[in-house]
């Protein structure tokens, strides 16, 4: 709730931006960072500036700007570079309103600078509590800001959502998301402004969270409406109405500890039909056997909602995938377009799930126009003339282990994809892969290392791969694609000057021409790349910015993926420009060599297994399931002296200030005995 002191600091905010405050007599289009619905509606007007997240409400991440262009993308290079003072993922899209851009940096902090120079103007610090990091999955990430009639919005890692002065980056309001602050909550998507609201929703269903969407008054921080994804009790209560039949589609022993359904990413907006599109997220527990014994689609799970933006009531929802058991979210990116389909003109949303499918929605119905595979899957034959995907044996595990495609990873995860509506396609940072899915418990998240070999021997798949994929919506078919080395790469920017600009996890900035894939530029930035490029323009030079910082969940692994291990992983925001310089490579980092002996240690093998379960659910998250990870120190090269003191960094937290929380609440001196003996085991292995 907001207190007294906030509604002051708020009111004292709007004074400031009255005539004869600090801003001047300027007309509301002159004033620092004044974006609002109008100006999102009608970005195409003011081509220089990046309003919102996907920069407008329709999220198609296609510039009209072209003064960087296929003729003369060669003369590309550094305009300006700044340090984001992180060494993990960056995942932000900056937001560029009349020269100012914002962004964000690792742990929710905020940064304004000048978009010309690169001068940072503030830095604002939610200074979130370093242990909440054992409450994420996937990194210490921030997908970036909203920017609205002055201000600027940031979810944190720990669930508050702050008002920020777009002037000065002082706070106007702050509030607390979060339902429930015990259980493993976080935010990391990028707030959107629709019609003076605030829409943010959360992540956490690897951890047993209920889903759920908030709407907060802009001006004031007051929470104008919730809308909940799943129920949280077969009785009830039912916040929302939708819940009253939602419940129906689970079965009456169903786990309500959680059930997920987290909105954690995407969103979009119709300002003529006046919906409000958001994706949510997968089940949790994963196997829906475990989470709904007696079946059931469990709505609204990996599901498509529209909304309205002014109640949060439903008018539609499409689920992508029924009884989801794979981690398949509907979080992904939805692009709004208008598409001749047959003879027609539609009005339609599309989405590349994590499973595997490219869907084409009619959005004002919600009816589905057409769904084919952009990847490799065999989880799901086809979806069916009624739209609802029609699941295969091979990915049916409960009475067996199946490997299933796509992988936990998704076929596409949330990089964002760009539509370029010259060309008519739509770019899909996607990758093939495949996931060991298991009932046992203690196999889940392990890619199934027990029977792997087994799993595979009669299956026909394709190798792990990354790719840009250029997809006709239209037809539902490939156009080209280029194959990447590492799976795990960034979004993608389309432009009027026929370009597709895309980073990768090899530390290069490629750009390709958007009609047929073709290489014209591809600049080594000696730091791996999730984030998405954007463009805009100061004084009628037009530039490309991208965030450089590898990162993400610790399932992913270093092939492909040089830039890392030459250069570590130093953040920085990259700006380039036509007729720019060089961009200087990170310092060398001394290579990581063999695995050194570890100290002596004695368990049997009976607590060397019992660590090996306690680290695949406390630790591996983070540290890789195999003590090792691209972006976090290699537990295996633990020094003696580290050692020594690994109770005090496991259970008592001493190293909580660099984001390792003590876990002295769950864990007890015999677990973590027990880890470090699967830890010391791990490094004999690499011995051989
Ligand atoms: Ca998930």
């Amino acid at each position: 709730m907001l207190t007294r002191l906030t509604l002051i600091i708020a009111a004292i905010a709007v004074a400031a931006c009255q005539p004869g405050g600090k801003h001047g007599t300027a007309e509301p289009s002159q004033r620092l960072a004044w974006v609002d619905g109008a100006r999102i509606i009608q970005a195409n007007a003011e081509p220089h500036n990046w309003l919102a997240h996907g920069r407008d409400y329709s999220e198609q991440r296609f510039s009209p700007l072209a003064q960087i262009n296929s003729s003369n993308v060669q003369r590309l290079g550094l305009a300006w570079e700044q340090s984001m003072w992180s060494e993990r993922g960056l995942e932000a899209t900056p937001i560029v309103v009349d020269g100012v851009m914002f962004t964000t940096s690792t742990w929710s902090r905020v940064i304004a600078l000048n978009a010309a120079s690169g001068e940072v103007l503030w830095q604002y610090d939610p200074e979130v509590p370093r242990g909440w990091a054992k409450k994420l999955c996937c990194d210490i990430v921030n997908r970036g800001v909203a920017v609205w009639q002055g201000r600027v919005y940031v979810g944190t890692l720990d669930g508050r959502l702050i008002a920020l002065d777009a002037g000065d980056g002082s706070p106007v309001w702050e509030v607390d998301t979060l339902i429930d602050r015990d259980k493993w909550y976080s935010i990391t998507g990028a707030p959107r402004v629709v019609k003076g609201k605030v829409i943010i929703g959360n992540g956490g269903a690897e951890f047993g969270v209920r889903g759920y969407i908030s709407a907060y008054d802009a001006n004031s921080g007051e929470l104008n409406w919730r809308f909940y994804t799943v129920p949280g009790r077969a009785d009830g209560p039912f916040e929302n109405p939708e819940l009253a039949w939602a419940v129906k589609t689970w079965s009456n022993d169903s786990y309500w500890a959680g059930a997920g359904g987290t909105a954690w990413d995407s969103m979009a907006y119709d300002p003529e039909l006046d919906l409000l599109y958001v994706g949510t997220g997968n089940g949790s527990p994963w196997p829906a056997y475990k989470r709904s014994p007696g079946g059931g689609d469990n709505l609204f799970l990996a599901s498509i909602l529209a909304l309205r933006p002014d109640s949060g009531e439903l008018v539609w929802h499409y689920q992508t995938t029924p009884g989801d058991s794979w981690d398949y979210t509907a979080t992904q990116h939805m692009i709004l377009a208008d598409l001749e389909i047959n003879g027609r003109t539609r009005k339609v949303l599309m989405q590349a799930p994590k499973n595997g499918f490219f869907y084409v929605l009619d959005r004002e119905s919600g009816e589905l126009i057409s769904a084919e595979k952009y990847v490799f899957v065999n989880w799901a034959s086809h979806v069916d003339a009624n739209g609802r995907a029609v699941v295969s044996q091979a990915a049916d595990y409960r009475n067996e282990d199946k490997y299933v495609f796509p992988s936990a990873a998704g076929g596409h995860n949330w990089h964002p994809m760009a539509f370029h509506p010259g060309t008519g396609l739509v770019y899909i940072p996607a990758r093939d892969a495949g996931w060991v899915h298991s009932i046992d418990e203690d196999k889940w998240f392990t890619l199934g290392a027990n029977n792997l070999e087994a799993l595979l021997a009669d299956l026909e798949y394709p190798s792990d791969s990354g790719y840009l994929k250029a997809w006709d919506p239209q037809r539902q078919q490939l156009v080209w694609e280029k194959a990447l080395p590492n799976i795990w790469n960034g979004g993608v920017l389309a432009t009027a000057g026929d370009l597709v600009v895309h980073g990768t996890a090899m530390g290069d900035l490629l750009v390709l021409h958007a009609e047929d894939g073709r290489e014209l530029q591809r600049i080594a930035l000696g730091t791996g790349v999730i984030a998405p490029p954007m463009t805009y323009a100061v004084n009628g030079k037009q530039y490309i910015a991208v965030m450089a910082g590898w990162g993400g969940p610790a399932f992913n692994t270093l092939a492909g993926n040089e830039a890392l291990l030459q250069y570590g992983n130093a953040g920085r925001l990259l700006v380039f420009a036509l007729d720019g310089g060089p961009v200087p490579l990170p310092a060398a980092v001394a290579p990581r060599g063999p695995v050194p002996e570890p100290p002596p240690l004695e368990a049997s093998a009976e607590t060397i297994e019992q660590g090996r379960q306690l680290y695949v659910f406390n630790c591996g998250g983070c540290h890789g399931m195999y003590g090792s990870t691209p972006m976090l120190p290699d537990l295996r090269r633990m020094s003696a002296a580290t050692h020594e003191i690994f109770d005090a960094i496991v259970l008592d937290g001493v190293l909580e200030p660099r984001g390792m929380a003590g876990f002295g609440d769950s864990l007890s001196k015999e677990d973590s005995f027990a880890i470090r003996a699967y830890i010391t085991e791990l490094a004999r292995q690499a011995q051989d």
